[in-house]
């Protein structure tokens, strides 16, 4: 097919300026993509990158159990992929994935149907639950590992989220991922994390009326507006049966990619199994560019999903987003909100393209 050249249908054609101004669609936010002082894919590679260096020895996560950690609350191992827990010596040492709960929960056990109040100020039980998701190699994260393992981390991701949305006191539940120093990651063997909490963040509720309103305004969906849009321009990295990725057209850093499931769903862990795979396949995809593009950028990736407080959200469509850390918020982008960004989502879904 033709790839149509977008910049032929906009009113200003011919006016190439420092930077352009890019509106969100969702959430109406502005982002600065300056052009002008434009880098090329590859100097984002070469950015001086400390090692995040952890020896196996000194390792909680080679041994989760003995490093102090309370049993697995669900456990994958080599050859039969879903038992539950039966420790043994044996069997441990055979895990492919188990997640634990968090050593140093930023959420825990509490009274989510109380609200106290202190002066002005209103407060409430830091009720919840936060787990780590652990993948057995030291080594392997999920861009280098084989699409079996990564589809094990999807498929944990999914269990989790089926178990504890039935929880009375959650009603949203973040799924995210560290990957390197710079991204927040404190231990260097590939973990993602789950936290569920009884309120909605205000990441979301923004998502969520910026989706609602353009429901109610178009009759359709934004995010699948958007994916039409994509899917024939140039900003499309890659796509499978069922999931897209893409870099979007108000990235709110430079190599922001997103993965949105190619039909309208709203609910993450409504996925099928033979869905689970493609996701499996799509994000592998994303890291794998990601790393060889970039030479192993630090990044931190979540799931934007529906919350599961039991109202309606059958305007919404879930997705990845994934952040790579290419840059440092500054002065400008705390004070105002509006990031910039160095290059532009076409020059990056080129480059990223490209890469076998
Ligand atoms: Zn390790
Ligand atoms: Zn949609």
């Amino acid at each position: 097919m033709q790839i149509p050249d977008f910049r032929k249908k906009r009113t200003r054609k011919g006016f190439k300026n420092v930077s352009e101004l890019r509106k969100d669609l969702v959430s109406g936010e502005w982002v600065i993509i300056a052009t002008g002082r434009a880098k090329r894919p590859k100097a984002y590679a070469k950015a001086k990158r400390k090692k995040f260096n952890q020896p196996i020895s000194k390792c909680p996560f080679e041994d989760p159990q003995a490093s102090g950690n309370g049993e697995p609350l669900l456990i994958y191992y080599e050859e039969d992929k879903k038992k539950k827990v039966k420790r043994s010596n044996k069997k441990v040492k055979e895990w492919s994935l188990q997640v634990i709960q968090n050593k140093y929960p930023a959420l825990g056990p509490g009274d989510c149907s109380k609200i106290y109040k202190e002066g002005p100020y209103e407060l409430m039980d830091g009720a919840g639950f936060h787990e780590v998701i652990i993948t057995r190699d030291h080594e392997k994260h999920i861009a280098l590992l084989p699409l079996d393992k990564v589809e094990e981390v999807v498929r944990a991701y999914q269990e989790r989220y089926l178990f504890l949305k039935e929880h009375k006191c959650v009603n949203y539940i973040s799924i995210f991922h560290n990957h390197g120093r710079e991204a927040g990651a404190s231990i260097a063997h590939p973990h993602s994390q789950l936290i569920a909490i009884p309120v909605l963040p205000s990441d979301i509720k923004r998502s969520l009326q910026g989706a609602k309103k353009y429901y109610k305004d178009h009759k359709r969906c934004v995010h699948c507006t958007m994916l039409k849009w994509e899917r024939e321009e140039r900003r499309c990295v890659f796509q499978n049966e069922y999931f897209i990725v893409y870099a979007p057209f108000v990235p709110r850093t430079a190599f922001e990619l997103r993965i949105y499931p190619r039909e309208h769903k709203s609910n993450f862990e409504e996925m099928t199994d033979k869905e689970r795979r493609y996701l499996a396949e799509a994000l592998k995809e994303a890291l794998r560019r990601l790393y060889k593009g970039l030479k192993d950028p630090a990044y931190n990736f979540f799931i934007h999903t529906a919350p599961c407080d039991g109202k309606d959200y059958s305007y919404y469509h879930w997705h990845v987003e994934i952040w790579p850390k290419t840059a440092i918020w500054a002065g400008f982008e705390l004070g105002t909100g509006i990031e910039i960004s160095t290059i532009e989502p076409e020059e990056v879904a080129k480059f990223l393209r490209k890469i076998k």
